[in-house]
């Protein structure tokens, strides 16, 4: 039996012998070779993928076997077109978009999920999944500083946690008008305003659309320079709204790191009884940072929380939480019941009261794992580790005539212009990802591109951000030529 505290309930590896029959032994093998074989050779190779589409389809595309293949065969050729078709997102030097590397812990915690095959639907489908979902959901709110009554569901990611947060707000602001939207739908249903910035995520207008509201009516309230909301034009637009409101605020802006005043943002909806959800996809980490929770000051006030896991959390995808403040909101967005299910009606954690899966997998116990290897001290790291790696890139960047820092970089994300022009900047981004040393892509910024970095793997080191930085100015200066235009190969879309 187990007793509180044992960890040695299995054997030890040594003592672990594969059966003569085994059929998974070669096979993991040979996978574990090749894993390693490649998490070796990651911090070292060129970080974007090498084969085009056109050579990995000739490596790939054959009719659909009539009879099986080797299954060690089929494993080396997968491995075999690593080198061209893999990104190296978790290289210390990958920068694009706002991926995350993988912590080894979660890997291994991950590989763990997958040999057990648990189906984390229901308690009864995989108590451990069940119970570790429920720590972990502990843990996540004492360390995003949220309400302890708060609910939290495991899902794919931040799309999925921005749907279900929505959903569970879709239902109470309807409940409050005494509308039953999950009997009756949204046919006759009251008009609900939801309100979003101009910079909002199009996941937040996904969310909407799946949801059945739609993106033409949205209100889009104005954005600062940095993008975030305008607190003052919240202010005027929903004291002219009358009946149910969803507002939509964002913690880490996808192209600035920045976020929308959150305090003033939540007195509003206080004051008018407006639904406020916050995308935090990875800015609700700031939580995480002694150094960098001011930034989201006021942030607790909010009814609904979307984040991701599988960026700053370096757990494997797919990974996010959706949190909500009001339980009964939010099981009775989600909730699914049926005759054959073995449901616990509360006494157990049921995952499918909390996210719109229905079977899925046991995604939560890389999150424990991680969250207890890390401990609170090693995420605070981790966060404010990439947040000085970024603020390092900028500075050395922007030390560089013609090159400039665009925004006020107060978390992980750097948006750099070249030469004040479109196309130099697009070449040096296409140079960049050519180059290899790094790999990081562009954006459009009040009208103009921009390359954009994010940081946001734990191994990003002080060298890598130099290293990266220079290899940056280097392209640039290779472009500064005069001739440059004219060179073949250059003039390109990013
Ligand atoms: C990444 C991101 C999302 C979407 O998250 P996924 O995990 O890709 O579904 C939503 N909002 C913001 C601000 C993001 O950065």
């Amino acid at each position: 039996r187990l007793r509180p505290g044992d960890t040695h309930v299995v054997a030890t590896v040594e003592e672990v012998r594969p059966m003569t029959s085994d059929p998974f032994s070669p096979l993991l093998e040979r996978a574990r070779a090749h894993a390693l074989a490649h998490l070796a050779d990651q911090p070292d190779r060129h970080v974007g993928a090498r084969g085009t589409r056109v050579e990995l389809d000739a490596a790939l595309r054959t009719p659909l076997p009539m009879r099986g293949e080797d299954s060690s065969a089929v494993i080396d050729l997968l491995a075999a077109q690593a080198a061209q078709g893999v990104v190296a997102s978790g290289s210390p030097r990958y920068f694009g978009f706002v991926i995350g590397g993988t912590h080894p812990v979660a890997l291994a915690a991950d590989w763990l999920s997958s040999a057990w095959d648990q189906n984390a639907g229901i308690h009864a489908t995989s108590p451990l999944s069940a119970v570790i979902e429920a720590v972990a959901a502990d843990w996540i709110l004492e360390l995003f500083d949220l309400p302890h009554e708060s609910a939290v569901g495991f899902v794919t990611g931040c799309q999925m946690a921005n749907f279900t947060c929505l959903a569970a707000a879709r239902h109470a602001v309807l409940r409050r008008v005494g509308w039953d939207v999950e009997a009756d739908g949204l046919q006759g249903a009251p008009r609900i305003h939801v309100v979003t910035s101009a910079e909002s995520h199009v996941t937040i207008d996904v969310a909407l659309r799946y949801l059945g509201i739609g993106t033409r009516a949205l209100h889009r309230v104005p954005s600062d320079a940095q993008g975030r909301m305008r607190a003052d034009s919240l202010r005027e637009l929903v004291a002219t709204l009358e009946g149910p409101i969803i507002v939509c605020a964002q913690a880490g802006n996808v192209n600035t790191g920045s976020f929308d005043p959150l305090r003033r943002i939540a007195e509003t909806c206080a004051a008018h009884g407006a639904w406020l959800h916050v995308d935090g996809a990875f800015g609700l980490w700031a939580r995480a940072s002694r150094s960098r929770a001011a930034l989201a000051d006021g942030i607790e006030l909010a009814d609904s929380w979307a984040t991701d896991a599988h960026k700053w959390l370096n757990v494997p995808y797919d990974c996010g939480f959706a949190i909500v403040r009001h339980a009964d909101d939010h099981r009775a967005a989600m909730t699914s019941a049926a005759a054959y299910l073995i449901q616990t009606k509360g006494e157990e954690r049921d995952a499918v009261d909390w996210v719109p899966e229905f079977s899925r997998r046991a995604r939560g116990i890389p999150v424990y794992a991680t969250l207890r290897a890390l401990g609170r001290n090693g995420v605070e790291k981790l966060v404010d580790n990439c947040c000085e790696r970024a603020s390092q890139m900028a500075r050395l960047l922007a030390a560089h005539a013609g090159v400039q820092v665009l925004n006020e970089v107060v978390l992980n994300q750097v948006l750099v212009r070249f030469s004040d022009d479109d196309e130099m900047t697009r070449a040096v981004i296409k140079g960049v990802q050519d180059e290899g040393t790094c790999w990081l892509s562009g954006t459009i910024w009040h009208g103009q591109a921009a390359m954009r970095i994010s940081v946001s793997n734990r191994a990003t080191s002080e060298e890598d951000a130099a290293r990266s930085a220079s290899a940056i100015l280097r392209v640039f200066d290779s472009l500064s030529e005069p001739d440059w235009r004219s060179r073949p190969g250059q003039a390109v879309d990013v």
